[in-house]
This record gives structure tokens, C-alpha cells and sequence, in this order.
């Protein structure tokens, strides 16, 4: 299948070098506006052996004879190609995830933005295949049996495991570390927006860009693909905290050891500073960026802010700010060029996220709704799955649990009061660790020292002043320089980071032994990143 418009076609999967379809009727992609079928996704009769076999052998061996330098080349060709398809790619997000043009861009473009940004950062790796860690230590008072840290690219597959928000970025983040570091990729998108992933791979396929075995992919369930993974593999997976648990206590997982890394999901807070005044700009950026992250992706973005801490002088202000631009927010088919936001994923998502605000009601208040009746023109309640941005509010944040606990994966939001800066940081805390934390303050010391009380219990916090207003790269935006993944709910994992990213990819190893042949391996290593 090769076009915009799949009708009632079977995803094919792309293992062992060549495109199969699987078994049975497989799940379907159902447009979330049109409740029409788009296509099917079937990984049924998958030999996960064979197809993790070829990868680590086939793929595996050619990557490794390139140079980081080469590899890297090679990502900004993938670019190239995605690039050269965009206007495909935009059609698919609009069809399989309702995505108007700008929640496309995020995941589109961003991929293509990822790549890039890895093809030149990777060069600079230069034309080596090893990595070092420090320099020669002397093991005792003999200077001639020393030892050096080195780091080798795995031998195994990067098992990449992704959600459904993001069906392009999610994939092409992933893969572009692990590329880099000579490690072939096996792709398994979320089945409901698995179309994106699989057209932008069969472009990359039909463009020959890398080398046979290099890049798989599976659409369709994961049936028991996680039985076969081994010690020298390394699962980068994206999803529900519940699935991540499934996938972590997975028997083959945790019998070899195999590399995981989690990026769950997380209710992040963005704090506004005590020097926040009425008619300030803060405030105003604030409900900006508030409103931005409920609504863009329908609020389907593990970054996207839950939950807003306001000095209680300023409460009013707030919230008048958010409801004014939430009221603005032009919601429907995003056929239409004029629309911004489009609806949930699925009817599933749809009752996820009414079931979730429910249970957000059942402590705090609704303060924003359009409500239950609400459904935008033109479109039909029985088959789309909008729902209206919400917007809550809580007295008391630190007697709350729900909050703090739950996850709505929608346009949803909670307005939370704060007294001190020890108390923001306590209810922020309640978290009990996210993806990110926002600050707005033009003040130096409150920056300063909330970055530093909320940096343990999250893996990104991003302060935005009047100064930077327009600098600022967006609360919920994940730049590959910096680090993305967060501590306890939020998964404990870490992707991304600049050239962070390729220690997933690496086994380290402590080499001992004659000073003169460390220092021959040495000379063929190029210096760990960071
Ligand atoms: P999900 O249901 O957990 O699914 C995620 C992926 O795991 C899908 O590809 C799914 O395949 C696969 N999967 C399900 N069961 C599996 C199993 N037993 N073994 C191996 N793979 C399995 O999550 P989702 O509904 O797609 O995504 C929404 C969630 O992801 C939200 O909670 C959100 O916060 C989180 N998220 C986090 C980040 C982040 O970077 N931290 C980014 C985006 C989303 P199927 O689709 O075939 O079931």
C-alpha cells in the first residue's frame, strides 16, 4: 500500500527484509471524525525469532561496519526522504489521528527536526566505531597494565514500542539514537495510528537508504514479540504506566536483563511565580501556554500540562485569563483550515477522557466546560470522538488524591492554589514524578530555586520570564538537546539529552590490560558526549 487514502487495506509488516502481511482480520484504523475504517493492522503468524535474528545479524553487522560519522549521514538522508513526503504524511495524521495541520507539524516535522538534528550532532563522532570514557587509570604502581572504559554499540535490536499520540516523532526519536549507534530497529507503533509510521518506513524502504536488516517494523498487536527478546537487546517503550508495567515484570525481559527504558505517563504542573501581579504579563503568558498545551493534540501530549499552581492572590486573574482564550478555541473536523483543535484518537479515548474528568469532578470543580451537550458543527456525535476542553479547580491541593493521581488524556487541566514556594513544590511533588514542570517568574531567585527543588522529581523543568517570552521554546515541546523522561510515574527513563541518548545504545566495558594496546584502542575511540 503506497498512498494517502488506504481504503480497506492490511498494513504490511516489514521483517527479514521484505514486506508480509499478517494473519486474520486484523484491528482496524477507524478516522476519529468519520468514524470510517481506513485500514487494518495484523502482526498475526509474526515469527518474532526470525525477525529479531535478522535484524541483530543482518542489520546489526552492516550498521556496525559504519563509522558513528556515516551513520550519522545516513539519518539526514531518512530526513530528506520524510521531508520530500510531507504533504502525504500531513493527509494520513489528518485521516488516522484528526490532526488539523498544526498537531501534524509537532509530529511530522519533529520527527524530521530530530533526525536532522542527530545526523549533525552525530558527525561529530567522526569516523569511529567505539566509544571512550576518560582516559588510561593506572591499575597499580606498574604504569605498563592500566585500564579504560569503552563503549561498543549493542549486538542486539532497539525494540521500539510506541503510543498512538505520536506516531511519527515517537517513532523517528527513537530511531534516529539508535541508528546512530549502529543498533537496527524494530518498530511496533500503537496499532489505532500505526498508518503514519508505516508510510514513512516504506519511503525509507523504497529510498534504500540503509542497509538491509536495519529497520523493521510491525503493525498490528505485540503478540508474544516480547518472549524473544534477549540480553542484548534494548526496549525503548512509550505508553500507559499500566502497560509499562507489563512490559517491565515481562519473564524474558527480566530473565536477560534486557535494556528498558520507560517513558510513562505524568501529570505535569506549570507554577506561576508569587510575583505574578493582575495586568502583568505573566499571567497572560501563563493562560497562553495553558491553553496551548489543553488543546493542542486535543491535550493527547504526555507533556501537556494537568496541573496549574497560582498564588491564591492572583486566582481570579488566572482564571479569567484561561477561560477567556479557552472559549476562543475553535473545535471541529479539522478539514476545515480555520479549525484548532480536532478531536481524541478514538471513541475509547473519548469515553477515557469523560470517565477521567468524572472522576477529576468528583473532588474539585468544573470551572470551564462547553458542556455535556456540546459537539461541534457538522460533525456526528454517534461516530467522532471530540470531547470540550475542561478546565478544574481545586481548594485544597494538598487534601486532594485524584488530581495528583490520574491521568486524563484530553483537553483537561486543574486549577490548584498555592501559598508558599515550599508548598508549590510539595503539591507538585504529589506527582510523584513527571516529564516537566514550567515556571513563569521574573524573578530571579524564584526561578532559581524551584528549578532546583523540582528538578529531582522531574526530568525537565522549563522557567519562562517576560525576557524570554517569545525565545521560549513551549512548555510541552520535546527538543532533542535536552533531556526527555521523568522520574517515578513518569517511567524513570531518559531519551534524548543531545548526545546523552547514545549510552542506551552502548554496553560499556572496562578494558585492562597492556598500557600500549589501550592506548592503540584509545586512539580509535572517540570521547563519550557527555
Ligand atoms: P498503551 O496502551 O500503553 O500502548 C503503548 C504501546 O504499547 C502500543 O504500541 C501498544 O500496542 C503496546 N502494547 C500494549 N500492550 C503491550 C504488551 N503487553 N507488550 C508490548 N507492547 C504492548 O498507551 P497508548 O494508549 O498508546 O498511549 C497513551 C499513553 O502513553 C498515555 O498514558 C501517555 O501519557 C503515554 N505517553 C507517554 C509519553 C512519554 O514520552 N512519556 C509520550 C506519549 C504518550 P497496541 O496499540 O497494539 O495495543
Amino acid at each position: 500500500m503506497h498512498s494517502t487514502s488506504a481504503g480497506r487495506v492490511k498494513l504490511s509488516n516489514y521483517l527479514n527484509g521484505r514486506w508480509s502481511e499478517g494473519s486474520g482480520q486484523g484491528e482496524a484504523l477507524i478516522d476519529p471524525v468519520r468514524g470510517t475504517e481506513l485500514a487494518r493492522a495484523s502482526s498475526e503468524g509474526t515469527d518474532y525469532t526470525a525477525a529479531l535474528n535478522y535484524a541483530r545479524h543482518v542489520g546489526g553487522s552492516a550498521l556496525r561496519a559504519l563509522t558513528y560519522a556515516q551513520r550519522a549521514s545516513l539519518l539526514g538522508r531518512i530526513a530528506d526522504v520524510l521531508a520530500a513526503n510531507r504533504d502525504a504524511y500531513y493527509q494520513i495524521a489528518l485521516e488516522n489521528s484528526g490532526s488539523p495541520k498544526s498537531d501534524a507539524a509537532i509530529d511530522i516535522d519533529g520527527a524530521i527536526f530530530t533526525l536532522k538534528y542527530y545526523a549533525r550532532e552525530g558527525s561529530s563522532l567522526g569516523e569511529n566505531r567505539i566509544l571512550r570514557e576518560g582516559s588510561l587509570a593506572r591499575l597499580g604502581k606498574n604504569e605498563a597494565f592500566q585500564s579504560l572504559h569503552v563503549g561498543v554499540p549493542l549486538r542486539g535490536a532497539a525494540i521500539l514500542i510506541n503510543a498512538f499520540n505520536f506516531p511519527s516523532w515517537g517513532l523517528w526519536e527513537k530511531a534516529a539514537p539508535a541508528l546512530l549507534c549502529g543498533v537496527p530497529v524494530l518498530a511496533k507503533p500503537a496499532t489505532s495510528t500505526a498508518w503514519l509510521a508505516h508510510r514513512m518506513v516504506e519511503d525509507v524502504v523504497e529510498a534504500a537508504i540503509l542497509p538491509d536488516g536495519a529497520l523493521s517494523i510491525v503493525c498490528g498487536s505485540a503478540g508474544d514479540l516480547l518472549d524473544h527478546v534477549r540480553g542484548e537487546d534494548a526496549i525503548a517503550f512509550t505508553g500507559s504506566a499500566q502497560t509499562a508495567q507489563r512490559i517491565r515484570s515481562h519473564p524474558a525481559v527480566a530473565l536477560h536483563s534486557a535494556r528498558i527504558n520507560i517513558e510513562a505517563d505524568s501529570l505535569n504542573v506549570a507554577i506561576l511565580g508569587p510575583d505574578a501581579k493582575p495586568g502583568g504579563a505573566l499571567i497572560d503568558l501563563l493562560a497562553a501556554e495553558v491553553v496551548r498545551e489543553m488543546t493542542v493534540k486535543a491535550g493527547q501530549k504526555c507533556t501537556a500540562i494537568r496541573r496549574i499552581l497560582v498564588p491564591a492572590s492572583v486566582w481570579e486573574t488566572v482564571t479569567e485569563g484561561i477561560h477567556a482564550r479557552l472559549s476562543r478555541v475553535r473545535i471541529g473536523d479539522p478539514r476545515s483550515a480555520d479549525v484548532q483543535m480536532g478531536p481524541l484518537i478514538s471513541k475509547p479515548q473519548q469515553r477515557s477522557v469523560l470517565d477521567g474528568v468524572h472522576q477529576l469532578a468528583q473532588e474539585g470543580k468544573v470551572i470551564f466546560t462547553h458542556g455535556g451537550e456540546f459537539y461541534p458543527h457538522g460533525v456526528d456525535p454517534e461516530v467522532s470522538a471530540f470531547v470540550s476542553p475542561v478546565l478544574l479547580a481545586h481548594d485544597t491541593p494538598l487534601n486532594a488524591r485524584v488530581v495528583h493521581e490520574v491521568e486524563v488524556f484530553g483537553p483537561v487541566a486543574t486549577l490548584l492554589p498555592y501559598r508558599t514556594l515550599e508548598e508549590a513544590v510539595s503539591i507538585a511533588e504529589m506527582g510523584r514524578g513527571s516529564l516537566v514542570a514550567s515556571l513563569f517568574s521574573d524573578d530571579p531567585r524564584v526561578i532559581e530555586t524551584l528549578a532546583l527543588q523540582l528538578a529531582p522529581s522531574h526530568g525537565r523543568v522549563h522557567a519562562v520570564s517576560t525576557e524570554v517570552a517569545s525565545a521560549q521554546t513551549g512548555h510541552g515541546n520535546v527538543m532533542p538537546m535536552s533531556i526527555h523522561g521523568g522520574p517515578g510515574r513518569a517511567g524513570g527513563g531518559q531519551e534524548l539529552g543531545g548526545l546523552r541518548a547514545v549510552r542506551f545504545y552502548h554496553q560499556f566495558s572496562a578494558l585492562q590490560g597492556p598500557t600500549r594496546s589501550l592506548q592503540s584502542i584509545a586512539g580509535r575511540a572517540t570521547d563519550l558526549p557527555l
